[in-house]
This record gives structure tokens, C-alpha cells and sequence, in this order.
């Protein structure tokens, strides 16, 4: 099959080039955000190929965007600091009113408007979406009044914008139990400082996280993305790209791992010899391959589905799934493959290690793939 994408995965992987493993160690190690990469890739109009062309994007499907991240994962770079400024944009295209898609597409294309901050976790209700206790009520002017907190916003400090999912309706006053969430675009810029306020959680990997207070912050009516109450069916619909392009950055690590497994292998001689003429080095970096090379197929499956407008739930997340097994798998054979030299910082191993590890975790945990697998795809009884 020839690849469509071959010239962007080209042009991407020259980019990456100038932004090699010590770039990103001393990143790690400062835990500073890559301003200079960011900029590169903004330069590039590569955050901005899922904008339409009427906005100032590329208009190009997901799978380009796919094919993108997966090279900046592949070249030993972490998307995770800007791939949000490639989708969040999607929930205001989708639902926005015209308005705001004048108002903000346009600024977010050329990199000048940053939209890649979702609050939707809290502390309290984690994966339990539903039960959210952040409040965005009507403040008597038309605009509303937002109070609560979220975690692990990430990106909220280099963003200028940010979406916010919170409650209108309480819980125990709405018709279908997913109803009463809604979306609100937060001008972070107007507001930090001023009943909005972000604080870094410094974690076991570069990603600049946050946790985010509101304290009676007001928003104007025309903060709120689409419908009043419809914020969670809003969210539901964007998952799926989320979940592709993360999918593919896992596709993108585990390759890296094992090019950089086979390399080792095939250089470092104990006992006489290169480790990798033992079938117990070899076979754990063949079965990464085979793992791989299964898992990134379910990734183009469920690109080629979205892109051609059809469901792709069950896709989206067994791609998410298998790719994320697939990378952190890899990882723990590259490790295993580079002996002690694996905890070196200077061979990027480590690094690689604890980034992919995110994946099993966040945006969704495994756990949450399979239930929804088991539950919406199969028919088994609900748990919750
Ligand atoms: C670095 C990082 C960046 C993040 N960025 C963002 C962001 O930008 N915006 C945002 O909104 N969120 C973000 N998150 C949050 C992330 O989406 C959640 O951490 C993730 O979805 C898991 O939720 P939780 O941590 O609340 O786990 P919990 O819901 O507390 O669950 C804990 C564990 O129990 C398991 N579990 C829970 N319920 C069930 C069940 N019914 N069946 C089986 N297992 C279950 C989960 O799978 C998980 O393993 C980020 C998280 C991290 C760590």
C-alpha cells in the first residue's frame, strides 16, 4: 500500500531532526515547555491541517494529522505539548455558533489564538464525567457564573483560551441523566488573576499539567459552545479524534523503541558477540513489531472511517487500546534490551519510558476502553 501521506511524514521528520534527544532531556530535566518546537510546527501549518480552509487551515482529514504525530513520536519528540491545538478547536467547529468560529478559527490556524486547554477532570469525580461538581449558573445579565475545580488541565498555562465543561442543571433536575453539563470557551487572558486561577502540577514526566480554580468567575452568555445542557453529548463526539491521534503518537513510540532496540542490539557485544543473535533479545523486539504493525492498522482503520464520516467508536477506541499497549509493551522491551544503560538519561530510554506509560492512563485508561467495549459493543450488563 503506498502511504498518502509520505511527503508530510517526510517534511515532519526534517523538522524533528533539529529538535533531537538533548533538546527534549533538557526540557525533562527543567520540565520547560518547547516554545521553540511548538513555534517550528505553528510555522509549518502543521497544529492547524484539521481547521477547514475557510478559516485559515489546511482542511485536511485526521489521518494527516494522524500520520503528523505519529512522526513526531517516531523521531523521539512528544507531541503531548500541542496536539490539543490540533482537535480542541473541533468541539467549537462542531457545536460553535458562527460567530465564534469567525471569532476564533481563524486566530487559532495561524498559532496566534492558543486553544489548547479542556478542563473536563476533577478531583472529586475523575473518570465519572457525570458527576462533575464545577457550576456554571446564569448570573442575572445573560452570562453565568462559573465556581469549582479541575485537574490535570493540561497546557492551561500556554493557552489562551480554554474549554470548560461544568454543570447548568443540577443532577437531580434533568430529564436523561446526560443532560445539564455545558461548554464554555474561557478567554484565560481576560480572566487569570481574576476568579481564574492555574496552578503546575509538577509529575514523573514533561507535560505541563495544571490544576485550574474558578471562584465566581463571569462569563459572558456567549462563552457557551452550542446548546445549554448538551455539553457531555458535545464531548462524546470529539473522543474519537482524540483518541486516533493519540493512538497514533503511541504508534509513533513503540516505533521508535523498537528501531532503537534493534540498533542496540545489534551494536553492543557481550560474551563474544552482538546480544541480538539471542532469540531472548530478538523475539521480544519481533513481537513488539508484529504488536505494532497490528495495532497502527486499527489506528488507519478508524482514521479512514472517521475521515470518510462514519462511526468509528468501536474503532477509535480498540485503536487507542492496542496502540497503547503496543507502545508501553515496547517500551518495557527496550528497556529490558538496553540492560543498565536503559536508565542512562543521556540514551533517551527512560524518558521515552515514562512518557508512554501516560497513555494507558490518560485521555482514557484502559480499564474505561475495555468497559466500553464490553458494555456498548458486546452487550454485556452495565457496571455503572
Ligand atoms: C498527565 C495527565 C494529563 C491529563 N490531561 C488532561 C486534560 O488536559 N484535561 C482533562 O480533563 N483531563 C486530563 N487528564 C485526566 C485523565 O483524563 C484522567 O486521569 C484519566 O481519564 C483517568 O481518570 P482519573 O485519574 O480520575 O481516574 P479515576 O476515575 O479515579 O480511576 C482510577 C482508576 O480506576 C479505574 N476505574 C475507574 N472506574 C472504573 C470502572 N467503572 N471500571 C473499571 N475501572 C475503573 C480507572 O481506569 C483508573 O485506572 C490528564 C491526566 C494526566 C495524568
Amino acid at each position: 500500500m503506498t502511504d498518502p501521506y509520505a511527503d508530510i511524514r517526510e517534511a515532519v521528520s526534517r523538522l524533528c531532526a533539529d529538535f533531537p534527544g538533548e533538546y527534549w532531556r533538557r526540557l525533562d530535566r527543567e520540565r520547560e515547555y518547547p516554545t521553540d518546537f511548538v513555534r517550528a510546527l505553528t510555522g509549518h501549518g502543521w497544529l492547524s491541517v484539521l481547521i477547514p480552509e475557510e478559516y485559515g487551515g489546511s482542511g485536511l482529514p485526521i489521518s494527516a494529522a494522524a500520520a503528523i504525530l505519529e512522526e513526531i513520536h517516531k523521531s523521539g519528540g512528544n507531541g503531548a505539548a500541542c496536539h490539543a491545538q490540533m482537535y480542541t478547536m473541533g468541539l467549537v467547529l462542531r457545536h460553535g455558533s458562527d460567530a465564534q468560529k469567525q471569532r476564533y478559527l481563524p486566530g487559532v490556524a495561524t498559532g496566534e489564538l492558543r486553544l489548547q486547554a479542556f478542563g473536563v477532570t476533577e478531583p472529586t469525580s475523575g473518570t465519572d464525567t457525570l458527576a462533575l461538581r464545577t457550576t456554571a449558573m446564569k448570573d442575572g445579565d445573560g452570562g453565568y457564573v462559573i465556581n469549582g475545580q479541575k485537574i490535570w488541565t493540561s497546557r492551561a498555562e500556554h493557552s489562551d483560551l480554554m474549554l470548560v465543561l461544568a454543570r447548568t442543571t443540577p443532577r437531580d433536575k434533568v430529564e436523561k441523566r446526560t443532560d445539564g453539563l455545558s461548554v464554555f470557551i474561557v478567554d484565560m487572558r481576560e480572566h487569570l488573576g481574576k476568579g481564574l486561577t492555574v496552578r503546575p502540577i509538577r509529575t514523573m514526566i514533561n507535560h505541563a499539567t495544571t490544576e485550574v480554580f474558578f471562584d465566581d468567575l463571569h462569563v459572558p452568555a456567549d462563552a457557551l459552545v452550542g446548546e445549554e445542557g448538551k455539553g457531555f453529548r458535545y464531548i462524546l463526539t470529539g473522543m474519537n479524534s482524540e483518541r486516533i491521534l493519540i493512538a497514533a503518537e503511541c504508534i509513533g513510540d513503540a516505533r521508535w523503541f523498537i528501531k532503537k532496540a534493534t540498533d542496540y542490539a545489534n551494536e553492543r557485544n557481550v560474551f563474544g558477540g552482538p546480544i541480538g543473535k539471542n532469540q531472548g533479545i530478538q523475539f521480544p523486539i519481533a513481537e513488539s513489531f508484529a504488536e505494532t504493525e497490528a495495532a497502527d492498522l486499527m489506528v488507519k482503520q478508524a482514521a479512514s472511517l472517521y475521515d470518510a464520516g462514519e462511526d468509528c467508536g468501536p474503532q477509535a477506541n480498540m485503536a487507542k487500546y492496542l496502540a497503547g499497549e503496543a507502545s508501553w509493551k515496547a517500551a518495557d522491551m527496550c528497556m529490558q534490551t538496553f540492560g543498565g544503560f536503559a536508565f542512562a538519561e543521556e540514551f533517551d530510554v527512560e524518558r521515552k519510558f515514562r512518557e508512554a506509560r501516560l497513555y494507558r492512563i490518560a485521555p482514557i485508561s484502559t480499564n474505561l476502553i475495555l468497559s466500553y467495549l464490553a458494555e456498548h459493543v458486546l452487550g454485556l450488563p452495565r457496571s455503572y
